[in-house]
Order: structure tokens, then sequence, then C-alpha cells
């Protein structure tokens, strides 16, 4: 049953951007009736019948709309702004209510910068698929939460606070199944290790060769997962595509080729600037010399360009920022990856797109646009980000299944 509202608020705005298309030739009205859009159309025309005017509680105002943002890939337990080494490993070992506290606030965090769905990328404590179940139940708006759970990689290579080990194909098997029953919405899957900023490669060979990896692929398939794998360097992710992975995540180290085939076969990108970009600006916390920062900078300048050309042959470019990683806060690291992007070249529209409509179409989620009918997640800006990019930090309110949750006093105006 839907919530017992028959009032109607309407949103007066300049512009905006329906998950698809830029609507330039406003101003217009966006009528909300409980958790659904129920008109947007140019001011002047009357709206819907539905929405009797009569029964209208609150009018906002701002100069732009854009459907709730999605957040691509992020760890919900783990707290972006903990930037000392020893107090992040000593995190892991707090009881699982500290950590279910560090990402409540994580989760609200997010919010208030306009996320309304966010795919988290695994945590072996189960505060991914404990908050997504707090989330549905919250009397207060909240993101939805996509969790992965727990992920899969070989024994003893990188991704021990993520995933469960499998050494075997019998073992792959064995683990996707208590995956999928444990409630999985997405299959993650650790392709490779991380980075070697100072040799400036990926440490070690892919994980899984193509076989074991398409056995993965087709396990999780037969029981509805979608699969996405972090993976970086030339040789994890041919196979990761060829195996026919849903989703690469991070894709450091990228090639025309490999972007050629994960063009035809749809396969999205998350890029996540964000931690590496971090590493970056801030090279004293880990202790980079010049030599490092250098290949830091290579790395980054190389994945601009390989985002542009992904941008150019059609790639699914969805944004996410790896929030919880060192230096990467949850909700502004989504919008600095969204500046990433348009460094890069790609356009304002496609890189709305990148943490709006597209995400939601690759995963088969919930549609949010900007059209009657839809649910309504709705983000207003002060100022339209297709005139100056800076406006997406100027959020004015966010709506979640129609509820307002308003962020800035000073922008917004709304009567009742
Ligand atoms: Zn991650």
């Amino acid at each position: 049953m839907t919530r017992n509202r028959t009032v109607t608020e309407i949103i007066r705005i300049d512009s905006y951007f329906d998950g698809t298309t830029y609507h330039r030739d406003g101003p217009y009205e966006i009528a909300i009736t409980a958790t659904r859009i129920t008109a947007v159309q140019s001011c002047g025309s009357s709206l819907d019948s539905d929405s009797d005017r009569a029964h209208t509680a609150t009018c906002y105002r701002a100069g732009f709309a854009m459907p709730g943002l999605v957040e691509g890939h992020a760890h919900l337990f783990l707290n972006g702004d903990d930037l000392d080494p020893a107090s992040r490993a000593e995190f892991l070992k707090a009881p699982l209510d500290t950590k279910m506290v560090a990402a409540r606030r994580n989760l609200r965090q997010s919010l208030e910068k306009g996320i309304t769905l966010i795919r988290d990328a695994g945590d072996k404590f189960g505060v991914n698929h404990a908050l997504r179940g707090e989330a549905v139940a919250s009397a207060t708006p909240l993101p939805a939460v996509r969790s992965a759970g727990l992920g899969i990689r070989r024994p003893g290579r990188y991704g021990a606070f993520m995933a469960y080990e499998a050494k075997d194909d019998a073992e792959i098997e064995t683990v996707v199944s208590r995956i999928a029953a444990e409630g999985a919405d997405d299959l993650k899957i650790i392709q490779t290790g991380i980075i070697d900023f100072v040799s400036g490669r990926v440490k070690g060979d892919p994980q899984f060769d193509l076989p074991a990896l398409s056995l993965i692929v087709s396990a999780a398939k037969q029981r509805g997962l979608k699969t996405f794998a972090h993976c970086s360097g030339r040789a994890g992710l041919e196979v990761a595509v060829r195996a026919g992975v849903d989703s690469i995540e991070h894709g450091f180290f990228m090639n025309r080729e490999t972007l050629q085939r994960m063009a035809d076969l749809g396969t999205a990108w998350v890029p996540t600037f964000s931690p590496v970009h971090f590493q970056w600006t801030e090279p004293q916390i880990a202790g980079w010399d010049d030599a490092t920062v250098g290949k830091l900078r290579s790395i980054l300048d190389d994945h601009l360009a390989q985002v542009a050309l992904a941008d150019e042959l059609g790639v699914n470019l969805v944004a996410g920022s790896d929030a919880g990683s060192q230096g990467v806060s949850h909700g502004s690291g989504l919008i600095d990856e969204l500046y990433f992007m348009l460094d890069a070249g790609v356009s304002v529209a496609s890189v709305l797109e990148s943490a709006t409509s597209r995400p939601r179409r690759c995963w088969g989620t919930n549609a949010t646009a900007l059209r009657r009918g839809a649910t309504a997640d709705i983000v207003l800006l002060k100022g339209n980000p297709f005139q100056d990019a800076s406006h997406l930090r100027d959020i004015v309110a966010v709506f979640k299944d129609g509820v307002p949750v308003v962020v800035g006093t000073n922008q917004a105006s709304h009567h009742g």
C-alpha cells in the first residue's frame, strides 16, 4: 500500500535533465503525489486533473532538476574520511555495531549529496545486506542499497575484506550458490590485485583464468545475478570481458581493443578515478616520492584518455567513486567522479546519464526518469550544470520516493 497522502507537491524549475534528455525551454512544473511524479510540463499549462490544486501542500523552486543520483561503487561500512592506515586496519576489527553506525552515517551523507541508489561493492561483515534491509524499513527516506554481500576470490589473493575464497571449479559452484542464497543482488568478482603505484603496474596475475571466470559468470547467470569485476591491467581485463562479466570496476590500464569489445557486448565500465586521484593529491600520507607521484599522474592521464575513448565508442560508462576507500567520502566522492568524467571530455548529458538512468538500465532496476509515472527520486540544484558544472554541488533539495529531504535552507523557497 502506498502512503496515505493525497497532497501534491509542486516543483518549479527553469530546466531539467530527465535521465537521458536535457530540457532547457522552461520554466517547468513537476507535480508529485505520494511516491510518484504525476506531471512534468511547461508552466502555464494546467496540471493533470489528479493533482488537485486545492490539496497542494508545498511548492519548491530551483534552477534545475534531475533524477536521484546513482553511486555505482561504494563500500558503505568504510569511512573514506579516515585517512590513517593504522586506524583503518583497526576499524576492520571493530564490533559489528560500530560498523553499522558508520554505515548508517555514510548512507545519510550520500542522500544529502543527491544519491538515491547505491551499489555496495562488498564487505565480509554483512553490513551491506543489513543496511539494505534497514533502508527499506526506514521511516525516514534513505538511499536504496543494492548489495553484493561477499564477493569471490582465489585463496590468499587480494580481497580478504570483501570476498569468499574458491580454489577450484567445485568451490566456485559452492561459493556462488552460497552468495546467491545469502541474498546478493550482484556477484562481485575479485579478478585482479590492486595497483602497485611504485612500479605503476597491477600486482600479480589475474586471479581467475578464462575457463574459471566463464564458469563464475554462468553460475551467477543461472542464479539471476549480474556480475561485476574488480579488475585492472591488460591481462585481467581481457579475460573479464571475454568471460562476459556485466561490469568492469576500476579498469586501470584500459586499451582500445578491450573497450571496443565492451562497446559491442554492452559491458559497463565504472572507472573510479577517486582513490587514485587521492593518492596523487596527498602523496605525503602514504609517503610517495616524486617518481611515484609521476607514475600516479601518468596512470590518471591514461585513465582520462581511455574514458574519453570509451564514451566515443559507446561503452556504458557508469559513475562510481569507490567511496569508503582512503580519501574518498561517501556522497561527495560521486560528485568528484562526475567532474573527472567531465575533465576527460565526456559531455554533461552523458555524465549525468552515467549517474542516473544508465546504471539503472544496466542493472535492470526501477527506473526513476523525470517523467510522469516514474518514482519521484529527484535532485534539485540551484543552477544549471549544463551552463556551469559547479552547480552539481549546489543542492537545494532531494526527494526520495516522493518525500522531500530539504538540504539547503538558503536557496530553497518553499511556501505552504
Ligand atoms: Zn571497491
